[in-house]
């Protein structure tokens, strides 16, 4: 069979043609998906599997034989059901419809699902192309919506799929995107059968309407400290190397920069660090002892597990608290980490309430994200609004010194994350961590809790998991200790 163009072919082709060319003519250049990739599009599935519910009496085609997932398409289609996974094949372009509802007499509409949670121009596209498949093949479309996940929806009992959805009409925008499309997939098909891949250089079309995977390989020539780790913005970074700039350090006195890249190009050139005692101190000083070094891992799956929690609400699994009494004094450690599944929030307030005290700084690092966690929860749990309304006094930032710029190393690049920041200031880091990211621990938390892992991994993951977050409040202790020395 010839290469053909499918939908998420077509949008990769739409997004660069090079993608596409690698895409078919050498698929082993194309990195396996990460762990985020993988887990967006497995929560894809689960979503999928919920909106079929909306449509009952519907046939759920087998996929994994084309052909044979082709075939059956053809012959359901005089049955006039809601078809789930309906392949269409027309010459070189092939689609599969998560929903093709019947409509009329001899009408269908389609329906995509998508698990985010608005419209996004990239779904319009992918909808016009399932529109172009089917009417190649004579099918009469009569309207184009898009499900999309309804963030408002708090789960009460059983998931109910005509809540947790919002359906909208998209057939007059997939109308007016479809001029053209006849061209834009000949000229595809094109790219797909050229024996050389096209040449494409670097531009905002890497990054969007998704991050392309072969952007370590395009984007390598770069060099180190480009003006890609510039902070302050795509715009900025792109104005640049359209000037032909490459380096922060090549960067010309006469290009205006705000203090921070100034800062950044300044510590590039000369290797210096950046330092600034007098409001390092300042920070310092907001610290009250006995200080609360806090972090909480949390997930958010698409479809809600606990009652009166939202889609991708941030339901906390984890803490990670450090105490230290006074200065210079040893840091004790306490950690929370959920078992079974059943909420755990109820008690990680109760442990909450039982560790923080009545008074002293609770640190944490992007504090916000900390703060609209307890908020959430004691929404939740109202009887805890009080005590949360002595807490929120006492949060203090460690990401502020950061995110000003009062510290900053070239090594950070264009970031202030704890990730970054840990390494630069300390020389210590996450290497050879099982888990070195949020959300490899949020993923890791749901895999082992609504997965089928063994209880081999399932330790593994939970020890890896405690070893995680430890280190983030152990290593804000460290950064705490390090900016002292450094302000003195
Ligand atoms: S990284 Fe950019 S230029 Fe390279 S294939 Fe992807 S989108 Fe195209």
């Amino acid at each position: 069979m010839p290469p053909l163009l499918s939908k998420s072919k077509y949008i990769a082709g739409l997004q660069c043609p090079k993608l596409l060319w690698t895409q078919i003519n050498q698929p082993e250049g194309i990195p396996e998906p990460d762990t985020i990739t993988q887990y967006v599009f497995d929560q894809g599935h689960l979503v999928g599997e919920y909106a079929k519910k909306l449509f009952p009496g519907g046939i759920d085609i087998p996929h994994d034989d084309f052909m044979g997932n082709v075939a059956a398409t053809k012959r359901l289609l005089a049955e006039k059901k809601p078809l789930f996974e309906a392949g269409i094949l027309s010459g070189k372009i092939y689609c599969r419809l998560d929903i093709l509802n019947p409509v009329n007499e001899d009408e269908w509409d389609i329906v995509e699902i998508k698990s985010g949670t608005s419209v996004k121009q990239v779904y319009i596209d992918d909808v016009s192309f399932q529109k172009f498949c089917c009417e190649k093949v004579g099918l009469k479309i009569r309207n184009c919506k898009l499900g999309f996940i309804n963030r408002q929806y708090v789960k009460n009992g059983e998931i109910d799929p005509r809540e947790l959805f919002i359906l909208e009409d998209m057939s007059s925008q997939v109308e007016e995107i479809s001029e053209g499309i006849e061209e834009r997939v000949s000229n595809l098909l094109e790219v797909i059968s050229n024996k050389a891949c096209p040449e494409m250089t670097i531009g905002q079309h890497c990054l969007a309407p998704y991050e392309c995977p072969l952007r370590a390989e395009c984007w390598g020539f770069l060099p180190e400290n480009s003006v890609f780790d510039l902070r302050g913005g795509k715009t900025k970074q792109f104005s640049l190397w359209e000037q032909g700039i490459l380096s922060i350090k090549d960067i010309p006195d006469d290009i205006p920069l705000s203090r921070q890249q100034q800062i950044q190009k300044e510590c590039v050139m000369t290797g210096n660090v950046h330092v600034e005692k007098k409001e390092i101190r300042q920070f310092l000083c907001r610290l009250k002892y006995p200080l609360y070094y806090l972090d909480f891992e949390t997930f958010g799956p698409a479809i809600p597990v606990y009652d009166g929690t939202r889609p991708y609400q941030d339901i906390p699994f984890q803490f990670s608290l450090h105490v230290v009494e006074s200065e210079g004094s040893e840091p004790v450690h306490h950690s929370f980490l959920a078992e079974g599944t059943e909420d755990p929030r109820p008690q990680i307030l109760r442990e909450l309430q039982r560790l923080l005290g009545a008074e002293g700084g609770i640190v944490a690092y992007n504090a916000g994200f900390e703060e609209g966690v307890l908020k959430e929860l004691v929404e939740a749990f109202p009887e805890y609004t009080d005590w949360l309304e002595g807490i929120l006094p006492r949060m203090v930032d460690l990401l502020f010194p950061f995110t000003n710029f009062h510290y900053y190393n070239a090594s950070q690049k264009d970031t202030a994350s704890l990730k970054k920041v840990l390494p630069a200031v300390t020389g210590k880091g996450y290497e050879e961590m099982g888990i070195g990211a949020g959300m490899d621990a949020s993923i890791a938390y749901g895999r082992i809790m609504y997965g089928d892992a063994t209880e081999e991994e399932i330790a593994g993951v939970r020890a890896d998991l405690l070893k995680y977050c430890q280190m983030d409040t152990e290593g804000m202790v460290w950064v705490v200790d390090r900016l002292r020395k450094l302000s003195d």
